[in-house]
């Protein structure tokens, strides 16, 4: 991991009797203090360095060691001492007596260079420390070839010195640890306390979900009954009316059928009346039958491919006869070609003529108009007015059942009309929406996609 040598060695020294080890254990810690190594670290190496020239003595009789600057490949530099032995390592290899050695030091290895065996080791310089240049290197030296070897009792003292300090730290790492682990117990102690709090405002959340949920489970099945009891009330209702009614009718029609005897003026006005009457029920009772049905989810929307333009033609046709209006145009669009689309044509017939027959129920003056236009995948039908146009709060409520704009010009109807309508369109996947404003008539839209629902 490190370059080859290029300058000679900050150091050199030989180890050949025990009194050596000293020697190189306090050149090497001088050596590492002398490139910027910090405190901890000098007695790293140079502990490091004793070891293994202890290790080297004994089994190779004593080495040459020198002490390098590196420059590694991670940018950094790295202070290297070298251990040639005098004679072979035993098998080429050297492993340390301690263990703890290798965790001394960065690298401690074996390297053959140019020959010659050495025991190499390595300890990475702090990015703090001055840049080696030559020039420092150089200084490093005369630094180093300045200060004399101390005496092996010298060492010994420091040996103690640094042995007491590195105690005392290990003690006060110990007290410091005791005291995290105190704080450490009491956060735990906290956030249990919290958690469990936390638990049980949780459960209590959930049980006031869960009841709600409940009640309102209830709700809407009480509204399903109520609603389907609405349904069947209608449809029977409807049902019963629809043959009295149709009978009186025909009994109208009888009356005032030139077979019959005649009337005097007045009775053919008076049955013309019940006449009139009567057939106007029957529209209510049929829109009621009619939308009790489609709620009731009895119409099945029979699918087929649509061609818009007989559709329009036959709307322009049926509701121009009630565009009885002078100053009220009815205008229905050619559709674009291709003007296909997949739905049921009875009920699309149903909610155009529907939403073109109210345009002109309300409108007094301007247009009628309907217009279909494809954008992508869909239809939109445009049914728009220059009538009175209908309050933003009202577009809701236009489409519940009976409900009827008040104060709007009485011109007949049950208000069932859109409520049906909007039945319609859903059955046939679409929407219906309404863009209005008073004064500036109202655009009712049918959105329906192409392909059926
Ligand atoms: P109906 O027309 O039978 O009264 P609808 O359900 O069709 O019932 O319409 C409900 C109400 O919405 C109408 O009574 C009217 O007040 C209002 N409305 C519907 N269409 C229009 C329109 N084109 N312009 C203004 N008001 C409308």
């Amino acid at each position: 991991m490190t370059a080859e040598p290029a300058a000679p060695p900050l150091l050199q020294m030989a180890l050949r009797v025990e009194q050596d080890i000293f020697v190189i254990r306090q050149r090497g810690r001088e050596v590492a203090a002398v490139v910027g190594l910090e405190h901890q670290d000098q007695v790293r190496i140079a502990t490091a360095l004793s070891e293994v020239a202890r290790d080297l003595l004994w089994t190779t009789g004593g080495a040459d060691v020198s002490f390098h600057i590196d420059a590694g490949v991670d940018g950094r530099f790295y202070l290297r001492a070298d251990l040639a032995p005098v004679t072979p390592l035993p098998d080429g290899r050297y492993e340390p007596q301690s263990g703890a050695v290798s965790r001394l030091v960065d690298t401690l290895s074996v390297s053959t260079v140019e020959g010659v065996t050495v025991v190499r080791m390595s300890r990475r310089v702090p990015a703090s420390a001055p840049m080696p240049t030559p020039e420092r290197l150089a200084e490093f030296r005369t630094e180093l070839g300045r200060t004399a070897p101390a005496s092996a009792l010298d060492e010994l003292t420091v040996q103690n010195g640094q042995l007491i300090a590195a105690l005392d730290e290990v003690r006060s790492q110990r007290d410091e640890l005791a005291v995290l682990n105190d704080e450490l117990a009491e956060t735990n102690r906290g956030v249990l306390a919290l958690y469990n709090q936390l638990t049980e405002e949780l459960e209590e959340t959930n049980r006031g979900v869960v009841a709600l949920y409940a009640e309102l489970d209830e709700k809407s099945a009480q509204l399903r009954a109520a609603s389907e009891s609405k349904s069947r009330f209608l449809a029977n209702v409807s049902h019963e009316l629809r043959a009295p009614v149709t009978a009186i009718i025909g009994l109208g029609r009888l009356l005032s059928d030139s077979s019959s005897d005649p009337l005097t003026a007045e009775q053919a006005r008076q049955v013309g009346l019940i006449r009139s009457s009567a057939e106007d029920l029957l529209g209510l009772v049929n829109e009621l039958l009619d939308l009790a049905k489609a709620e009731s989810g009895r119409i099945e929307p029979d699918w087929a491919d649509v061609d818009l333009r007989p559709l329009f033609g036959q709307l322009r046709g049926t509701l121009r006869a009630l565009a009885t209006r002078p100053g009220v145009e009815l205008v229905v669009d050619e559709p674009p070609a291709p003007a296909l689309l997949r739905t049921d044509e009875v009920l699309l017939g149903q909610v155009l003529r529907n939403l073109l027959h109210n345009g002109l129920k309300f409108t007094e003056r301007g247009q009628v108009r309907l217009r279909a236009q494809r954008h992508g995948d869909r239809w939109s039908f445009e049914v728009s007015d220059t009538g009175p146009g209908i309050a933003p709060e009202l577009h809701d409520r236009i489409f519940e059942e009976f409900y009827q704009v008040p104060g709007a010009t009485r011109v007949g109807g049950t208000g069932l009309g859109l409520p049906y309508a909007r039945r319609l369109v859903t059955l046939l996947g679409g929407t219906l929406e309404l863009a209005s404003e008073p004064g500036r008539g109202s655009t009712f839209t049918v959105s329906l996609p192409t392909g059926g629902a």
